[in-house]
């Protein structure tokens, strides 16, 4: 495969030979659901034509040596039987934490492994779940482990909670594993059934990022978890995915306002991202429009995530579609990426738009990205190569 050529020839370039496998695993963008997977709901996302690509060869010595093309090729040498945190080079902590935990269950020896990617870093399309599933999937076929797709991404997710220490759900690993070619991807965050709705060929994703750095996620991340748990607990459910909305106007009196409103966004989101799958199953991108609409006022009223220049890129791409078409933020909030729905002729007068307004109304410049949806790592016809 053409785009596999250039990663070949680095590898050669580092290791003398030639790899064993070549494969790719996706980033993501999620199209409706924030903030639903910690309390146990529905999110909805899509693997995206952005992702790591991983070129691995084998050897026999239970050593890993893997070189970052991305950081100057920077160099990670370690043992397996001695898999540690490195505070010196952060990057190489996803593929050791992915393969710490791989090795808890499968038996397989070292790995001359390169990286590279073009999933834009740390702004929310998941670069780190995409590098970790991409491991995974290369030393799987590398060492013909009868690795799935689920397991996988939870390995992915363990590595990121453990090993990282950072605090993701599911949903980024899975749908880079999981990823199917035209669709999103409507997972159940209790259960890890999910199900896949079409997107209409006629319209595109595209991804704008605020380029706004992201002040102060973790702790109001914190807070929006606690007071989301704060809200289940005085309403009497394990988790806000088993309250309804007439049990949180009924309970109303007993929790702070913020608290109120922040189960109110959960609650109200749930619903919009089921119906989201209904109305993509239908092609109906009015109801879309709405959904989206609806989401992006819920997050910015109710759960308070949203930040001025993203609420601005959206209002600016909405000038544009209006119901033909939805925009949001999305991500965890406080900066990041807003995603639309986009019907492909009006794609032009989008990016025209956001190129003029959004630097002239906050003095930033976006990032644009022009998205498909994509195969996930470990669908069946995802983009492995055995050499
Ligand atoms: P996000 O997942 O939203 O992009 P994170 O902070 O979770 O942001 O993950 C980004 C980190 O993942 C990077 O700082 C880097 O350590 C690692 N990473 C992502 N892509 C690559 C890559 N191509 N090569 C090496 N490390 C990468
Ligand atoms: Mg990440």
């Amino acid at each position: 495969m053409a785009e596999f050529n250039k990663l070949a020839q680095a590898f050669e370039y580092y290791f003398q030979c030639a790899p064993d496998v070549m494969t790719r695993a996706p980033g993501r963008v999620n199209l409706i659901g924030e903030h639903t997977d910690y309390n146990q709901g529905f999110v909805f996302p899509a693997a995206i034509n952005f992702g790591t690509d991983v070129a691995v060869g084998r050897r026999d010595d239970r050593i890993i040596s893997a070189v970052a093309m991305d950081y100057s090729g920077a160099t990670s040498y370690f043992s397996m039987d001695d898999i540690r945190f490195d505070q010196a080079q952060p990057w190489s902590n996803y593929v050791r934490g992915v393969l710490k935990v791989l090795s808890e269950t499968y038996d397989f020896n070292g790995v001359n492994m390169i990286i590279t990617g073009n999933v834009p870093q740390g702004a929310g399309l998941s670069s780190s779940a995409s590098l970790e599933i991409a491991v995974l999937k290369a030393v799987a076929s590398l060492y013909k482990l009868p690795l799935s797709g689920v397991e996988a991404a939870l390995i992915g997710q363990r590595a990121e909670n453990e090993f990282v220490g950072c605090s993701c759900g599911i949903m980024d690993q899975l749908i880079s594993a999981l990823g199917k070619a035209g669709n999103a991807l409507l997972l159940d965050c209790q259960s890890l059934a999910y199900e896949y709705h079409p997107i209409n060929p006629d319209y595109q994703v595209v991804i704008v990022n605020s380029n706004v750095k992201r002040g102060l996620v973790d702790s109001e991340y914190n807070l929006r978890r606690e007071q989301c748990e704060e809200a289940a607990s005085l309403l009497g459910v394990e988790s806000l995915r088993a309250a309804t909305m007439d049990q949180l106007y009924a309970g109303r009196e007993r929790m702070s306002d913020p608290v109120f409103r922040r189960a109110r966004h959960v609650i109200s989101e749930n619903d919009r991202t089921l119906a989201m799958g209904r109305a993509l199953e239908e092609s109906d991108y009015r109801i879309v429009s709405q959904l989206m609409a609806e989401s992006h006022r819920s997050m910015r009223e109710d759960f308070e995530i949203t930040i001025e220049p993203v609420d601005t890129l959206v209002a600016i791409i909405d000038e544009v579609i209006g119901t033909q078409g939805g925009v949001r933020m999305t991500g965890g909030g406080f900066g990041g990426c807003v995603v639309a729905l986009v019907p492909k002729e009006l794609v032009p007068s989008v990016e025209n738009a956001v190129s003029v307004e959004y630097h002239a109304r906050t003095g930033i410049r976006e990032s644009l990205y022009i998205c498909t949806a994509e195969q996930g790592a470990f669908s069946e016809t995802s983009l492995d190569e055995n050499c």
